[in-house]
């Protein structure tokens, strides 16, 4: 059985408070396909943010879930499902298109919240991946913020699965720079989530403030369960 306890205390002591730029470093688990359980062991020993991708285990884990964590959405989200959320997330990691946006913006003012969102960039132009484009980046974060009831709060992104740390530290760098350049003209900003179990250490040395892990706290995931 994974030690949840034992994981998550080791990486509150390897994870720095401060990235290079001397922002607070926060740790979000990753949670899909975890039991409410383990997810409660986790916060029990020390998380203090949780991360869900899918609507259906959002909704089915929510109210088992102990209180003392923010509860974020870090996956694909489908607009027709964005009306579960509402009020009940504290940040959408993953806006990778206007019109996700435009939903959001529409069901958080009709419920009277505003909720804080991180624009997606698929920075290694994936196919498999959402987002937009680096290109796009300044252009899309400037018509997203003037949607209302939306905080943009940031930029979120996946870095490649490559074992080649010199192109995941241009590309990390590349997300660092365009964050700085946005949070200029945008004071919203605060987060750059970028970082998972394989890479996190990585990205928080590129600048990074928000990672998201979830093999390195519950182990690997088995999709065959
Ligand atoms: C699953 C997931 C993670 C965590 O991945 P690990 O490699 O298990 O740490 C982070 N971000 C997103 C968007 C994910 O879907």
């Amino acid at each position: 059985m994974t030690n949840i306890e034992e994981n998550v205390k080791k990486l509150l002591t390897e994870i720095p408070e401060r990235n290079p730029q001397g922002e607070k470093v926060t740790l979000v688990a990753a949670v899909k396909m975890q039991t409410s359980e383990d997810i409660n062991r986790a916060i029990r020993a020390g998380v203090r943010a949780i991360g869900d991708n899918h609507v259906q285990e959002f909704k089915q884990k929510y109210d088992l879930i102990e209180g003392g964590a923010e509860r974020h959405f870090i996956g694909h989200l489908q607009t027709n499902k964005v009306k579960y959320l509402i009020g009940r997330v504290q940040l959408y990691h993953s806006v990778d298109r206007f019109n996700l946006a435009e939903e959001l913006s529409r069901r958080s003012a009709a419920a009277g919240v505003a909720s804080n969102i991180l624009v997606q960039i698929n920075i290694g132009n994936e196919e498999s991946k959402g987002g937009f484009e680096l290109e796009e980046a300044s252009d899309a974060v400037e018509k997203i913020a003037a949607l209302p009831a939306l905080n943009v709060q940031g930029l979120m992104a996946m870095l490649p699965l490559t074992d080649d740390e010199c192109e995941l530290e241009r590309l990390a760098g590349l997300m660092r720079e365009k964050y700085d350049a946005l949070r200029a003209s945008c004071p919203s900003f605060r987060y750059l989530s970028m970082g998972m179990s394989g890479d996190w250490k990585l990205c928080v040395n590129c600048g990074s403030n928000m990672i998201r892990l979830g093999t390195s706290i519950f182990g690997a995931r088995h999709y065959d369960k």
